[in-house]
């Protein structure tokens, strides 16, 4: 092999950010850090640059860039410190760069991660909230870019992983008929109804089965996690909601099916750990290691499946009918959820209410076309005040 790929990744002191640099650090010969962008815990991005010694490094402000700079050179490391979206844009973009982990959490990632499209780059997409906000506009740049884009989720990497090759001529025409998403179904897939009006951030927090960032985290509680999941799978596939059918499967081994028209159910096991869909979309065509021990079937023993319950989970159902009704309601149901997800966290909003607020949020402004990228940063701006304005509202 030649020269190692040099790889942006945004997002770099998260769940996925660091599961991301295990693989790469288990392949120098393949791989080089290029930019590693952090919000927060900035000295944990300082630790990643002394390990990694990228090239360039991003945080949110003047401050913060000007402290990890002078880090930076009393470690040695020549690190250049950008700042805010238009480092990471600029990170994103570079010609240098072949790959971009779009790892930031949420609608801030949306612009970074689109700069990575426009420049034509290999995406390794884990950023949902981005397409899911923005579907139809990202699918079009990734066509007009000829930009790869792989699927992180896990859910979506198992489908990616399960259909044939040239899945882009259409879902008829390659012969499937649908698309099993599999969920495990939270932390409170059991809890008596009643409870679920007391449970806590941290509670909502222990998924049973994946150890992630604390927003998605609450979403996988909610079940919003696997709506947002549907309305991916819509625009990475080019699937109709009625063709992406939800399963329950507690125990996360299969992380997702194909259903073909002659019979045949094509599915992706693996153990729970995100480094096997990074080292998959990595190294796509090809396989590499990525640290996950085999998959044990006799200590997994047996798999179990379940419809979802739309009651418990209304989340769901609202993904569904934003995935139906298209064009400016899916980035409001994810910015509403932003903000109701935030409260929650806060302590401002008991579980049950994040449901409530992203419901009377949608009710309240009618769905309009979005045909550029200012419809779909006003969608989710209007979304998030009228999210806001339920809070204040309700003394919150
Ligand atoms: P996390 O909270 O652990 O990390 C988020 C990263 O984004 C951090 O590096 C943080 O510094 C950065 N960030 C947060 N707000 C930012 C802002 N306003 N501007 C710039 N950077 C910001 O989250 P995570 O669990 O790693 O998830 C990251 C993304 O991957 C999410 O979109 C999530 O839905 C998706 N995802 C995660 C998992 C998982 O297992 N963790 C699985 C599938 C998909
Ligand atoms: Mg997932």
């Amino acid at each position: 092999m030649s020269r190692p790929q040099q790889i942006t990744v945004l997002g770099a002191t998260g769940s996925i950010g660091l599961s991301t640099l295990d693989v790469i650090a288990r392949h120098p010969e393949r791989y080089q850090v290029f930019a590693l962008s952090g919000f927060t815990r900035l000295s944990e991005l300082l630790a990643l640059c002394i390990k990694h010694a990228p090239r360039f490094a991003v945080v949110p402000e003047v401050g913060a860039a000007r402290n990890l700079q002078d880090d930076l050179h009393a470690a040695g490391l020549s690190t250049r410190v950008l700042v805010g979206e238009e480092g990471l844009c600029q990170v994103a973009a570079d010609p240098e760069v072949d790959a971009v982990m779009a790892a930031i959490v949420g609608a801030a990632g949306l612009r970074p991660t689109l700069a990575a499209v426009e420049a034509g780059k290999k995406i390794l997409l884990a950023n949902k909230e981005a397409l899911v906000m923005s579907g139809a506009l990202f699918m079009q740049a990734v066509r007009k870019s000829g930009s790869v884009l792989l699927p992180i989720d896990s859910e979506h990497n198992a489908i990616f992983q399960c259909m044939p090759r040239d899945f882009a001529r259409g879902l008829g025409a390659v012969g499937v008929r649908r698309i099993l998403l599999t969920a495990s179904g939270g932390p409170f897939r059991q809890t008596p109804m009643a409870e679920l009006a007391h449970v806590s951030p941290e509670q909502a927090c222990a998924h049973p089965n994946w150890s992630m960032g604390r927003k998605i985290s609450v979403d996988s509680a909610s079940m919003m996690n696997k709506g947002l999941e549907l309305i991916e799978a819509c625009w990475l596939f080019d699937a109709k909601p009625s063709q992406v059918e939800v399963v329950i499967h507690p125990q996360s081994v299969i992380h997702s099916l194909v259903d073909y028209i002659d019979g045949s159910v094509l599915a992706q096991l693996g153990n729970p750990d995100m480094r096997t869909p990074i080292a998959n979309a990595l190294a796509w065509p090809e396989r590499i290691d990525s640290g996950v021990p085999p998959l044990d079937l006799f200590a997994v023993a047996r798999l179990d499946f379940q419809a979802p319950d739309e009651e418990r989970f209304p989340c769901l159902r609202l993904a569904r009918q934003a995935a139906e009704a298209g064009n400016s309601a899916p980035a409001m149901l994810n910015a509403a959820n932003e903000v109701a997800v935030a409260a929650f966290l806060d302590g401002r909003v008991r579980y049950p209410e994040i449901a409530s607020i992203i419901e009377e949020t949608l009710n309240l402004e009618p769905v309009v076309a979005v045909d550029d990228l200012e419809a779909v940063f006003t969608a989710d701006a209007k979304a998030r005040v009228l999210a806001e304005q339920w809070l204040s509202r309700h003394g919150r």
